[in-house]
């Protein structure tokens, strides 16, 4: 399309795009949509994609953004399905670094809370493993001592590491 894209010239594109005869065309504009459109197009598709509301308008307008790997599936016992979904964050991770940007977390855990010490660190390593996670990125085990040097202000009673 020679159009630029933009909202004023929607109707114009959409013209445009009637007369064309297209590989593939791809029905909502949420970030499923776009993803498959990008895909095909730099497979060497011509591709079209209509919307019936706005761009991104959807639930994708909801999204946190966060490239998770699904750390709770590994909870309910779903080992293939972290291994997926690991595999395809580390692609995104491969393919967009400019747009997949690591954000450290810091998880404290607490005497009497959902997840023990021991229990975190043999999770989130079993974790790191079967999603492919970088060495460098991996989960580090704090002591008590350097969760409240990272985090001052955390409630220190009962409070384990993290
Ligand atoms: C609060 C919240 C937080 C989330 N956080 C994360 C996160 O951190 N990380 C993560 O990976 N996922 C997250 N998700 C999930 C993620 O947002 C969705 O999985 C994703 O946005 C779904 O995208 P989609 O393109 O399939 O759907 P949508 O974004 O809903 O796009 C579908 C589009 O299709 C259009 N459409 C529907 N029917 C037609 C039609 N007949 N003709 C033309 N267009 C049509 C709709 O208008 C819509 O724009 C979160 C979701 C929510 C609600």
């Amino acid at each position: 399309v020679k159009t630029k894209f933009s909202a004023s010239s929607r109707l114009a594109v959409l013209q445009e795009m009637a007369g064309e005869t297209l590989d593939l065309l791809v029905i909502g504009g949420g970030i499923t949509g776009a993803g498959i459109a990008l895909d095909a197009s730099v497979r060497g598709m011509k591709v079209g994609v209509v919307e019936k509301a706005d761009f991104g308008s959807g639930t994708s307008s909801r999204s946190t953004k966060l490239i998770h790997g699904g750390l709770r599936y590994l909870k309910q016992g779903e080992v293939k399905l972290v291994r997926e979904v690991g595999r395809e964050r580390a692609i995104l991770y491969k393919n967009a670094p400019h747009l997949v940007i690591p954000a450290p977390m810091l998880l404290p855990i607490y005497q009497g809370g959902t997840y023990g010490y021991l229990a975190s660190s043999v999770g989130l390593y079993l974790y790191d493993l079967l999603a492919g996670v970088e060495r460098t990125e991996r989960r580090k085990m704090l002591s008590r001592d350097e969760t409240i040097r990272q985090e001052p202000l955390l409630k220190r009673d009962r409070l384990k590491g993290g």
